[in-house]
């Protein structure tokens, strides 16, 4: 294109050629050079409003001269970029909205005050939201009190179990997503299958280790009464009846710590009772000073008063658990503290111990079931699995701080909302 600006001069030049020419033919300059300001002002005025109105109402590009038929191009080349950058956009809206569709588990995208924005079909199936309840907030809709309290606490890291309000035996796992500036997206799973599997599962091992427990007592009983009658027996029998005794003591474990779990996994919440804190730990600990080697100490400090909110008979388990491993793989000379204190939100139980220590890869598996980081020690790798379920239960949590050859501290946290501090 000619450049626009020479064209626009020439327009100026020819109106201020034309008003010199009036002046000269009439004698007045002023009015001539006037009439050509007019006339140029004129002409920016009419293209001015032939730009709106086309602005306004769309159509095809106006012709134009000098500057105005660059604008003019230029507006038309941005109006187009932007079209084809909306129809991509719509495309993709139209790509995501039925991927979203596609999904199997329910979306809902949240406001600020949880109402429902927008939701795909998963989450009209599962949790039987529909059209209208658009704008709705979504505690109104599903009602399972632990999903409210979920949603209040806005802890993103965690996930809620509910039933389905509307498929029969349904169970759902709800997680909630912070997106851009105020928003959140809830997604909830259908766990049916997998909630089905865990309970066949753990049927499984309550139903083999109950039917495994009678037998064993037997066999024990008679592993026993023959290791009594030992001293009439020849040496290498007497070392056999002792190794059979060990085993069966250990099978015997293995079977309590297996059903200590089941119980644990599908109990349901009993009552919660106030279980004070110093006498609990007090047995505990002077229980397990009957199993101390010699030379060992077992030091309990109370520095906390508060008491716990809960079920005394698991938190026993779980405690003495602690301490007993803490007895098991301190130095034969060496103490072990058990203290009760408080804590920024709360109080924990620190158990420590100057024991070996345990190498960090094995620190995030120590509480899974039969995990043993010392294949040395015999034990049955339940008890850290059990302290785990306790803790989680009392919506406390495990903590290990350990490092090889510096010995282990195991803290049992607990929040403030399962502590009494008030005296009974
Ligand atoms: P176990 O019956 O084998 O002790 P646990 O579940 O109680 O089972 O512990 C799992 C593993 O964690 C143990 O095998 C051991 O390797 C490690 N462990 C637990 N407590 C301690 C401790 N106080 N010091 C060192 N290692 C420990």
């Amino acid at each position: 294109m000619e450049s626009p600006w020479r064209a626009e001069f020439f327009w100026l030049a020819l109106l201020a050629f034309a008003g010199l020419f009036f002046g000269k033919t009439t004698g007045l300059y002023v009015i001539g050079a006037c009439l050509a300001v007019l006339a140029y002002l004129i002409r920016q005025l009419y293209h001015i409003n032939r730009i709106t109105l086309w602005l306004r109402a769309g159509g095809k590009i106006p012709q134009g001269s000098g500057i105005w038929e660059e604008i003019y191009y230029l507006i038309y080349r941005l109006r187009r970029r932007n079209k084809s950058r909306k129809k991509r956009l719509v495309e993709m809206l139209e790509r995501f909205r039925t991927a979203t569709a596609a999904l199997p588990d329910a979306t809902v995208v949240l406001g600020p005050r949880d109402e429902i924005d927008w939701f795909n079909e998963a989450a009209g199936r599962l949790l039987g939201l529909r059209k209208g309840d658009i704008g709705q907030q979504i505690s109104n809709l599903l009602r399972a009190p632990k999903f409210a309290e979920f949603l209040r606490a806005r802890n993103y890291a965690a996930t809620v179990g509910i039933a389905s309000p509307v498929v029969e035996k349904g169970q759902l796992e709800i997680r909630v997503v912070p997106y851009g500036k105020d928003m959140r997206l809830l997604i909830a799973q259908d766990v049916t299958q997998l909630r089905f599997m865990e309970r066949v599962r753990s049927d499984f091992v309550a139903n083999v280790s109950h039917e495994l427990r009678t037998p064993l007592t037997v066999l024990r009983g008679y592993v026993e009464t023959l290791g009594d009658a030992g001293e009439a027996l020849p040496e290498r029998y007497q070392k056999i009846f002792r190794r059979m005794e060990e085993q069966t003591t250990r099978m015997q474990k293995l079977i309590d710590g297996l059903l200590a779990l089941t119980k644990l996994e599908s109990g349901a919440q009993a009552d919660l009772k106030r279980v004070c804190a110093a006498a609990l730990l007090k047995t505990v600990c002077d229980e397990a000073r009957l199993l101390q080697q010699d030379g060992q100490s077992l030091e309990l400090r109370l520095e906390s008063g508060a008491d716990l909110l809960g079920l005394e008979a698991e938190l026993r388990s779980a405690f003495s658990n602690l301490v007993l491993n803490a007895l098991k793989y301190a130095r034969g000379d060496s103490a072990v503290t058990v203290l009760w204190r408080d804590e920024p939100g709360g109080a924990a139980l620190d158990v420590e111990d100057d024991g070996p220590g345990i190498a960090a890869e094995h620190l995030p598996r120590l509480t899974e079931r039969f995990y043993r980081a010392d294949a040395g020690k015999s034990g049955a790798g339940l008890g850290l699995a059990i302290v785990k379920h306790v803790l989680t239960r009392h919506e406390g949590e495990l903590k290990i701080a350990s490092s090889p050859g510096k010995g282990s501290c195991f803290s049992c946290r607990f929040p403030e909302k399962r502590l009494l501090r008030n005296r009974a």
